[in-house]
């Protein structure tokens, strides 16, 4: 977090223009080892976009998203000009604050300084200020308003003594942020003062963060020190904030109106009685910000522009916060609500313009306020879903779905569809005690059950999620909250479920993939427990092995299997990156899922065939496709076996031509495995990961990491890095794009990496860096100009200037049908090239690689297909340069000895079918594959090649 001290300040300078200023900032944060040199390009590229005059005198330089790489440390600097600085439309500087950050605590700091700036006039005393003290003190001392609003306000609460109630009212204060923890001690050891009519005031200065007044009272008055307790104020105290509000109690006090707090059921009589920010009954709107970076100064200015077109008054408060807002006029109020993308925004509008003034508001958040943005991607999903009404059929029998496939192998087996019960329960509870014993019950069976997990997984990745689930279920925040609520009367049911929906919400709210599926983990281990306490028990299972069929599937509901009783799982939603799907791949439960909501509607014990590889389902298939099914499983059963046990040995044909196989993985995580599992080498690193786990682009050092970790894991063997390959399908939170309306044919792939070159040239400095001296090559996705590859090669060699790599080798993937049509060319320029068969056979026979209908028609072993792959190795081959393929199409068995006989010299699989892949080549003659793959280019459809390879056998 930024602190601002007077040892980051230079007092009385001066400077001729903006440009000086920025300047002397940059090499003050260059001194003070906060940033390199570099970060100045940064500070003037980000005054071109749009001046950081904040108000008041002052300016906060600092750098675009695009140079926070040349930031070593987060901090600040200040430099104070007495005679002003011209920073643009006649407006004078007489501090500017350099902020050298990587991304969030530039919101914080604008948060503190706007809270000072909001009020009275103070560029004149920062002008004249003599001493940096003084500035600190202006900056950070202006007084801070009293928090006073709902969410302070806690009323008939089931508390048993004067120490439970105090605890609830230090807890209100730590809810708000005006407390952190050390704050309920402090008020333990203050003296409790009677106001009179049973009202009781404390307060502490220990642990304050801002001055907030609580008020909580009891269900029942309370005997305390001899006298009775109705009431109690809190008051997390700092300077005179509470001034003000203490008066307005000693009116009410005087007046006779004790009981108007004392016997209050709504916590907004309060808060008018006490003169606290109540939030009008105005008309109101909220909206998602949809900002990359947050309601930072460019678009607040834009709103606050909007909103003085329009004579009334205009509110916004952060969705969830309470209280009356900011006014959306003011930009540094704007700003002080510290806004990041996806936080719900509440508008609220006098009702004389409201009518105007929020559609107004609503169409300028959704065009982004003058940045280009990116929809949410969760309300992408939301849209797709079907209309909660329209309950879909069951697939009829015969037939046949595509599904995402979670994990691999074939299972066969009844449907058990299990659809989670209803819970019903009381809202209200039968006293504390009783209901926090039942909780506390519930939660320590599930913790046994948890722990059993914990204690039976035998891989790791299973035992880390349940130990995360053991620590949710013990989270002390949870429990704070949770306990409240059993204080305020509530059930331990309603009290445990509100919490837990409440903590995944907000862990959805952050719209982010990877975060999401936490919150699945969290509404896992509350529905558990709920269930625990609802005593309801799961319906019985079919005896003999089963497919288990839901709506998604928790991880606790598939580590909780017994592998012996469940042959395959489907779900309606889910995506392959889900925990659950993780833990069906360490189980070796054939998965499928995301097949749509039509799966829940299947009779129970209908018999279903799953292929956990290709992603078919069928549904009650008739005997001869069970049949085949089965001898199939037999089959690769034990071709699998024999393979697994040569996968360590290399893949020569039988007259001696060798083919290296890599694996094709998505984090670094996965090298190790994948070596384990026969990798030569790494064919495909796919950067995407590396970018989407992160809130922002990753920074270069965080690259690095990756990277090496991944040359580190391969211990001399070769590494295929990709660069990113995102677009229009698969779009970077953080990467605002318009949407297209065709993505597979847009800005995608090297396309939108040369229009961010930033981001290359930071992806590009990482992975050369990470070489250390070690093999390293590079290619570049879905090129499809010959000049896409040279300025991108341009790039690399320019880099590899600056960061020497004595091993590098730059390539492409061959993914559009153009690359291979310009293989003859580009293969003179080229090191290798990578086959792309998903993208080559979707481009190639113009139909979408995920078309629910289609996509089983797009074959790479069509012989358009084979032509481009064959055109593009003889075009590599003639200038001496290797191919590798590295599309699904290289671990299809049948494609194996085609891609070997058209002269491929790589292939780069999945980690698990590394050893089928070696063993398959092994099976082949050279001779006898090249006159196959001759053939192959002669035929008329990819199932006439399917039927002649087939009759190879
Ligand atoms: C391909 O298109 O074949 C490929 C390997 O790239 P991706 O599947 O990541 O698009
Ligand atoms: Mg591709």
């Amino acid at each position: 977090m930024l602190e601002l001290d007077a040892s980051q300040i230079q007092m009385g300078c001066h400077a001729a223009d903006k440009a000086q200023a920025l300047a002397m900032l940059s090499e003050a944060l260059v001194e003070g080892g906060l940033a390199t040199a570099a970060y100045l390009q940064g500070l003037q590229a980000r005054e071109a976009q749009g001046s950081t005059f904040l108000g008041q005198g002052v300016a906060i330089p600092h750098g675009t998203p695009q140079t926070r790489d040349h930031v070593l440390r987060t901090g600040v600097r200040l430099i104070q000009f007495p005679e002003g600085v011209d920073w643009g439309n006649g407006q004078q500087v007489y501090l500017a604050i350099g902020i050298a950050a990587q991304s969030d605590e530039h919101l914080h700091l604008l948060q503190l300084l706007t809270r000072a700036l909001g009020e009275g006039d103070l560029s004149q005393a920062l002008r004249q200020a003599r001493e940096p003290e003084q500035l600190v003190e202006l900056l950070q001392g202006a007084p801070q308003a009293l928090a006073l609003d709902g969410q302070l306000v806690g009323l008939g609460l089931q508390i048993e003594d004067f120490d439970e109630l105090l605890w609830q009212g230090a807890r209100l204060l730590r809810q708000a942020e005006c407390a952190s923890s050390g704050f309920a001690l402090g008020l333990a050891r203050s003296e409790p003062l009677p106001l009179g009519e049973g009202l009781w005031w404390l307060h502490s200065e220990q642990s304050v963060l801002r001055p907030g007044l609580a008020f909580v009272t009891p269900a029942q008055p309370l005997q305390f020190r001899g006298e009775v307790l109705k009431g109690l104020f809190c008051l997390a105290s700092q300077g005179e904030a509470h001034r003000q509000a203490l008066e307005r109690l000693c009116d009410v006090l005087i007046g006779g109106r004790a009981a108007e707090l004392s016997e209050a059921n709504d916590s907004r009589r309060v808060i008018e009685a006490l003169g606290g920010e109540v939030a009008p009954d105005w008309p109101s709107l909220t909206l998602p910000l949809l900002n990359a970076h947050g309601l930072h100064a460019r678009p607040a200015k834009v709103l606050s522009e909007l909103a003085q077109r329009f004579g009334g008054e205009l509110r916004v408060r952060l969705s969830g916060d309470e209280g009356a807002g900011v006014s959306v006029k003011s930009l540094s109020r704007l700003l002080s609500l510290g806004a990041r993308r996806g936080q719900m925004l509440h508008f609220s509008a006098e009702p004389s313009i409201a009518a105007d003034a929020l559609p107004a508001l609503q169409a300028a958040l959704e065009s982004g306020l003058g940045e280009a943005v990116e929809p949410l991607l969760a309300e992408q999903g939301a849209a797709l879903l079907p209309a909660a009404a329209h309950v879909p059929m069951a697939p009829p029998a015969g037939s046949q779905l595509m599904a995402v496939a979670a994990s691999p192998g074939i299972a066969i087996g009844p449907a058990l569809v299990r659809i989670f019960p209803r819970f019903e329960y009381a809202e209200h509870g039968k006293g504390v005690d009783a209901e926090r014993q039942r909780l506390q019950a519930a939660r320590a069976v599930v913790a046994g059950q948890v722990q059993r997990l914990v204690d039976g997984a035998g891989v790791a990745s299973i035992r880390e999620i349940f130990s995360a689930h053991l620590a949710m279920l013990d989270d002390p925040a949870l429990i704070d909250d949770v306990e409240a609520r059993l204080l305020a009367g509530a059930s331990a049911e309603a009290a445990w479920q509100h919490e837990i929906d409440a903590a995944a919400q907000r862990q959805e709210a952050l719209h982010d993939a990877l975060l999401a599926e936490r919150a699945a983990d969290l509404r896992d281990i509350g529905r558990r427990v709920l269930a625990q306490l609802c005593g309801v028990t799961l319906p019985d299972e079919p005896r003999e092995p089963y497919i288990l069929v839901m709506d998604e599937v928790a991880p606790s509901d598939v580590a909780g299997l017994d592998r012996q009783r469940v042959a395959g799982i489907l779900t309606a939603r889910g995506g392959a990156t889900a925990h659950s799907a993780i833990i069906a791949r360490a189980l070796g439960i054939p998965a499928l899922v995301g097949a749509g909501e039509a799966v829940l509607a299947l009779a129970q014990n209908t018999l279903l065939l799953l292929d956990g590889d290709s992603g078919l389902l069928r549904v009650a298939p008739d005997q001869d496709t069970q049949q085949q099914a089965l001898h199939e499983r037999e089959a690769a059963q034990l071709r699998q076996q024999q393979a697994h046990a040569e996968r360590l040995h290399p893949a020569i044909t039988r007259d001696g031509v060798q083919i290296e196989v890599a694996a094709n993985i998505g984090a670094s995580g996965e090298t190790a495995e994948a070596v384990a599992l026969g990798a030569e080498a790494v064919g495909l690193l796919r950067t995407e990961l590396v970018f989407m786990e992160h809130a922002q682009a990753p920074s270069q050092a965080a690259q690095e990491r990756e990277y090496r970790r991944v040359l580190d894991a391969l211990g001399g063997r070769p590494l295929v890095v990709r660069t990113l390959d995102v677009g229009g399908d698969k779009p970077l939170p953080y990467w605002p794009m318009p949407s297209e309306e065709n993505p597979f044919l847009g800005v995608r792939g090297i396309r939108l990496s040369l229009q961010r070159p930033d981001i290359l040239e930071t992806q590009l400095r990482a992975l050369l860096a990470s070489a250390d001296g070690r093999a390293l090559r590079i290619m570049f996705p879905m090129v499809s100009t010959v000049e896409e590859w040279r300025v991108a090669r341009d790039m690399a060699q320019r880099l590899r200037e600056e960061i020497p790599v004595a091993d590098l080798q730059l390539g492409i993937m061959i993914e559009v049908p153009s690359a291979a049509l310009m293989a003859p060319v580009l293969a003179r320029e080229v090191d290798f090239f990578s086959i792309g068969t998903n993208d080559l056979t979707q481009y190639c026979l113009a139909i979408d690689r995920g078309h629910p209908t289609l996509s089983a028609q797009a074959d790479g072993l069509h012989p358009a297909v084979l032509r481009l792959i064959s055109m593009t190795v003889d075009a590599a081959h003639a200038h001496g340069k290797w191919v590798g393929v590295c599309g699904e199409l290289a671990s299809d068995r049948l494609a194996v000895p085609l891609l070997v006989g058209l002269g491929v010299d790589e292939l780069s699989v999945s980690p698990r079918s590394i050893a089928l892949v070696k063993a398959r080549v092994r099976e082949l003659t050279m001779s006898a594959a090249r006159t196959l793959a001759e053939q192959a280019l002669t035929l008329d459809s990819a199932a006439a090649v399917r039927a002649l390879i087939a009759g190879m056998h």
